[in-house]
């Protein structure tokens, strides 16, 4: 990709900074890691740790490039609490300066192993929002999430888990959907809400087996497709979850939430199709009709067009010398970002789920349509299902929310008198 400025950026728009201030580096060697082959962008001496100029470069440069009052620094590796907290002290410290002109937030996403007493009364009291990466009961957990020496590690997360709740910390959940927890919808559903979770997030895991370039690279895992291209490694990786599963995952989980839950657990997967419904622009890059502005600083300074895509060809330059919004213009001008929408294959383009998924992530197009476009979505047959049959409920959200009406009535409109048309 060019990274010729043709087109600056919108400076009126938000963007998002994902921050990486210990890389890659984690206590834990999950099976579906995409982010543990990033090691091979460093040296292999690398000290995984941002160092102060960089840190301070960051927190001014993001504060002073977002439009927006509010300010929301994540913090992600990795693990990123290998730190310690003596890192996270020194984020406060810096960012004091700028409480007055912007209200900041900061979220963590952690794998919740080596939460203590100790960080939670500092999460609490710098009011954190803590993500916690929890895939669902032990038997689903531990299939996939484990530790460096191969142990389990649900008992650790869930004591983490525990504490965060003891001392009140506000909390959400992000659950890994691979291979096999797609067969197990109900059981990791109701393991969330006997947990009393309110805030889950399912997110697909999909990666490609690496071919002969990334093998060389250094990379575990094949590379994000060129959308314009037609794709020969369209092998997926054992842990993938396939495509109609996927669909059938969130299916079974929102029949069972549209019945009882609605108000009451709120799955992010959900709120964003009837966001959609609404005719409101995606809060998340995958189901957006562009992305782009969502960037990844790593613990060096070093700034990537996302999360899914660092790698050196997507390298937009250095915090210390360049300031984000023009790196994020580079980035569009590139062509990265708008391509998720332009180079939309025509049985995208004439969907009927178009709206609310518009073609997901660019990392997994890596398909050919029946009339042989490259660029369909690997789990476009899970999109469609899920997509088609949530509508019928999204068309009686919709006339809730428009009458001014609670969104949980639509579980007594399910229950009857009132029948939803389908
Ligand atoms: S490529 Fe995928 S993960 Fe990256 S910003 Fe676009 S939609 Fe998001
Ligand atoms: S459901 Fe499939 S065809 Fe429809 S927009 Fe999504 S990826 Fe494209």
């Amino acid at each position: 990709m060019s990274l010729d400025v043709k087109n600056p950026v919108d400076s009126r728009q938000g963007i998002h900074i994902l921050a990486k201030p210990n890389g890659p580096a984690c206590n834990l060697a999950c099976d579906y890691c995409f982010y543990t082959e990033k090691q091979s962008l460093f040296p292999k001496d690398e000290n995984y740790r941002m160092p102060d100029n960089v840190l301070e470069a960051y927190i001014a440069k993001y504060i002073s490039a977002q439009p927006s009052p509010e300010v929301e620094f994540a913090w992600q590796g990795g693990e990123p609490t290998l730190l310690g907290l003596d890192f996270f002290k020194k984020v406060i410290e810096m960012q004091k300066p700028f409480t007055g002109q912007k209200t900041i937030r900061n979220v963590l996403q952690s794998n919740g192993t080596l939460i203590t007493d100790e960080w939670c009364r500092f999460l609490k009291r710098h009011s954190f929002l803590v993500g916690i990466s929890l895939d669902g009961p032990q038997i689903v957990h531990d299939r996939y999430r484990r530790d460096r020496g191969g142990k389990a590690t649900f008992n650790k997360v869930m004591k983490g888990l525990e504490r965060l709740r003891k001392h009140g910390v506000e909390y959400n959940v992000m659950a890994c959907v691979a291979g096999e927890t797609a067969c197990k919808p109900q059981d990791v559903y109701h393991f969330f809400k006997k947990e009393g979770v309110e805030f889950i997030q399912f997110f697909p895991v999909v990666e490609r087996i690496p071919d002969e370039i990334s093998e060389k690279r250094g990379f575990c895992l094949g590379m994000p497709p060129l959308l314009d291209r037609e794709e020969t490694n369209v092998e997926v990786t054992p842990w993938s979850v396939a495509p109609e599963p996927y669909g059938d995952f969130l299916i079974a989980v929102f029949d069972e939430w549209v019945k009882n839950d609605v108000g009451r657990v709120f799955v992010m997967n959900f709120e964003w199709a009837l966001n959609a419904w609404m005719g409101n622009a995606s809060p998340v890059c995958v189901f957006a009709k562009q992305c782009g502005r969502s960037i990844v600083l790593e613990h060096n300074g070093d700034v990537y067009a996302c999360d899914h895509h660092v790698y050196p060809e997507y390298r937009l330059g250095n915090i210390l010398d360049d300031n984000p919004l023009h790196m994020i213009s580079k980035s569009i001008a590139a062509g990265f970002g708008t391509g998720k929408e332009t180079a939309l294959p025509r049985r995208c383009r004439e969907c009927d789920v178009l709206e609310l998924c518009r073609g997901g992530c660019p990392k997994h197009r890596f398909l050919k349509t029946y009339d042989d476009e490259p660029g369909l979505n690997y789990l476009c047959p899970g999109y469609r299902k899920f997509f088609n049959y949530s509508k019928k409920y999204l068309r009686v959200f919709r006339q809730l929310l428009e009458n001014n009406l609670p969104a949980s009535l639509v579980m007594d409109a399910i229950k009857g008198p009132l029948v939803i048309k389908t």
